[in-house]
Formats: C-alpha cells, structure tokens, sequence
C-alpha cells in the first residue's frame, strides 16, 4: 500500500470535511488502521472535535480546581487573568468560567476593562501632548563617492607593455 500524492490530498480535504477515520477509510480504498497511522504521521490530529468542546463544558472548573490551574490547563472557557507574580510558585490564572463572549470572567472583566479605559485615554492624552514630527529641512544627501577619491582607491592601470 502506498500513499500517493492524490491520496494524501484526499486524505486531507476529507480529515478537515471532519470525516471520520472509517468514513475516509472507505473512500480511499484503504484500512482505517492506515488512515489513522497517516494521520497521526502528518499531523492531522488536531482537528477541533465537537466532541472535546462538549467535554470541556460539562467539565467547568470549580473554585479549587481553579486555584491550580496553570496556563496549559486552562479551556477556552477559562478566565486567564493572571494572579500572583509569575515569578512566584504560587502564580497561576483565575480560572473561572467567563463572562459570555468576554475573555476574563465577570469579576475580572470588570477590572480589565477599567484598565483598559485608563489605558486608551492616557495614550490619548500622550498622543495629543506630542508635537507631530517638524518635517525635515533638507533631506540627507547621499554619500556620493568624490571623483577624485574613487580614482585613487582603484588599482591603478598597469603600464601598458605595448612597444
Ligand atoms: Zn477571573
């Protein structure tokens, strides 16, 4: 058995169709053992399965699972708001569920955005106490290499031997 070109693309187009591994097993002629291991062996693995989201929902963290929680471990449901110095041991992310369509929960996301209010209008302010840039008098010349010199620097013509 052998993985063609053309087999491989099927093979692609079909994995990202979201097609199980039987499913493409079954249009490319091959066994589901074969398409796995090529999936595996092209790193095709991380397709965002239905499944997993689902799994991730029903596993909400609770307050003391949470406390743990460490960046890797955290879902895309998770509240990221660092706590702690990340030098220290004891650092780690909230954790909590958050806030519908916001990336902190609830608690945090009113923080985050207070800050981030703060932090547009300093830059406002910054940006309006800064004078625009005076436009250059003269723009810089080029180095022009001097005649002269560039004559000097070249290897100087060997004497003719012409009789
Ligand atoms: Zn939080």
């Amino acid at each position: 058995m052998t993985w063609t070109d053309d087999k491989i693309k099927q093979l692609k187009k079909l994995w990202q169709k979201g097609r199980t591994t039987a499913q493409i097993a079954r249009e490319l002629g091959l066994s589901k053992n074969s398409i796995i291991g090529k999936i595996h062996r092209m790193d095709l693995t991380s397709r965002p399965s239905p499944i997993k989201k689902k799994a991730v929902i029903v596993k909400a963290a609770t307050k003391t699972q949470a406390r743990q929680m460490g960046l890797l471990d955290l879902k895309s449901n998770s509240c990221r708001w660092p706590i702690g110095d990340p030098d220290e041991p004891d650092f780690h992310f909230c954790g909590q569920q958050v806030a519908t369509g916001k990336p902190y929960c609830p608690e945090h996301c009113k923080i985050a955005y207070t800050s981030l209010k703060e932090l547009a209008s300093q830059k406002n302010k910054e940006a309006k106490a800064a004078l625009p840039a005076p436009p250059p008098t003269a723009a810089p010349k080029a180095p022009q290499p001097a005649k002269g010199k560039a004559k000097a620097a070249a290897p100087a013509p060997k004497p003719s031997r012409k009789r």
